[in-house]
């Protein structure tokens, strides 16, 4: 970060603070609002994260000691929150078209002290202080990092380290993804040091699932997941009519798209979900193939390359055939990437 010590010195007076992660934030997002919220308010900071919406229940636990408001639920008041921020902070997302339904010209940003912490590609925000690379394996290591630079370690409280560790252990799938480094690691060792516990923190996140969702994986997986060896490509779909069946909650989908990828052979995969008002798309891969690129330039997304998400407005239908369309024409690029 370049303006480091300036950041330090705005720190330095007790400020409204609000902290904003991207719309259904992950653990990721949220765990990095949960983090510096944390570390800021020991500061003497009147600290808030406002999320654009709901997050998963499975999230619950980190947010004990942290003031969160929905702006979904509450605009009225998430707006008048914002407008008296002194700071507001952007967790995890670095395009205007992440925060919805909160209109990015309603942060007033030009006007404010802003801070920046993202890895994705696509960068369209411009911030006051910016820590942003698509290198970091989470935003929480950026998180990490920055109270690191700010020379507040010593505030990372139990909490803190869990939330922390949570966001970096979902983003790197487990620490399995090209991603993890070996300063990821080293992050993660000095948060078990801290005091967080990071097999409580994985039985949280992931052996934390009802019953409906169990049952609806079971059903993506056997009537609803289409493999297309000649693509190496396995994509889902779920119906209105599906996720009503398996009385669906926020994050019920989470990682369904990954059991596309575990298919021997296959390196892209997809997931179509239904929504109420729109399809939202995820796209995973393995290798050299983007499917950040096919997001942003098919499907209105973005992400990094081997993880990425969108959305459609037009059916369900038609978006699956648009998708199956460009597997055709992008099959030489799949397939070459393999054979590297
Ligand atoms: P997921 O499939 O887990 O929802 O998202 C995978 C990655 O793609 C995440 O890093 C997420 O931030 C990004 N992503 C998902 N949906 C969108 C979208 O609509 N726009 C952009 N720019 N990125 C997205
Ligand atoms: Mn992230």
């Amino acid at each position: 970060m370049q303006n480091l010590s300036e950041l330090k010195e705005f720190l330095l007076t007790p400020l409204p603070v609000v902290i904003i992660p991207h719309q259904k934030p992950d653990a990721d997002a949220l765990g990095s609002c949960v983090g510096l919220a944390g570390v800021l308010t020991q500061l003497g900071h009147q600290v808030r994260v406002v999320s654009p919406s709901d997050y998963p229940e499975f999230l619950d636990w980190m947010t004990s000691e942290t003031e969160v408001h929905i702006y979904q639920n509450k605009p009225v008041e998430c707006q008048k929150l914002i407008d008296e921020a002194k700071l507001l902070v952007l967790l995890d997302f670095s395009e205007t078209n992440r925060i919805k339904p909160i209109a990015f010209e309603k942060l007033n940003i030009e006007q404010k002290t802003s801070l920046l912490l993202d890895h994705h590609i696509g960068k369209t925000i411009e911030a006051t202080f910016e820590h942003w690379t698509v290198k970091a394996a989470a935003t929480a290591e950026l998180v990490y990092e920055l109270i690191d630079m700010l020379g507040l370690k010593h505030l990372i409280t139990k909490n803190i380290a869990e939330s922390l560790y949570a966001g970096m252990m979902t983003d790197t799938g487990s620490f399995k993804h090209p991603s993890t480094n070996s300063k990821v690691h080293r992050i993660v060792a000095e948060l078990i040091d801290l005091g967080m516990d990071s097999s409580k923190v994985h039985r949280l996140i992931y052996d934390n699932n009802s019953i409906d969702r169990m049952r609806l994986l079971g059903f993506a997986l056997a009537e609803r997941m289409v493999v297309l060896p000649e693509s190496q490509t396995a994509y889902f779909t779920l119906s209105q009519q599906d996720l009503k069946r398996f009385n669906f909650r926020n994050g019920d989908s989470e990682g369904l798209v990954n059991y596309g990828l575990s298919i021997k052979g296959i390196s892209v995969a997809a997931i179509f979900i239904e929504y109420s008002d729109e399809i939202r798309i995820s796209f995973r891969s393995v290798g050299n193939f983007s499917v950040a690129d096919l997001a942003r330039k098919y499907f209105k997304g973005g992400g990094h390359k081997n993880a990425s998400g969108g959305h459609s407005s037009e059916s369900l239908n038609d978006t699956v055939q648009k998708f199956l369309d460009l597997l055709k024409a992008y099959q030489p690029e799949i397939l070459a990437n393999i054979a590297d």
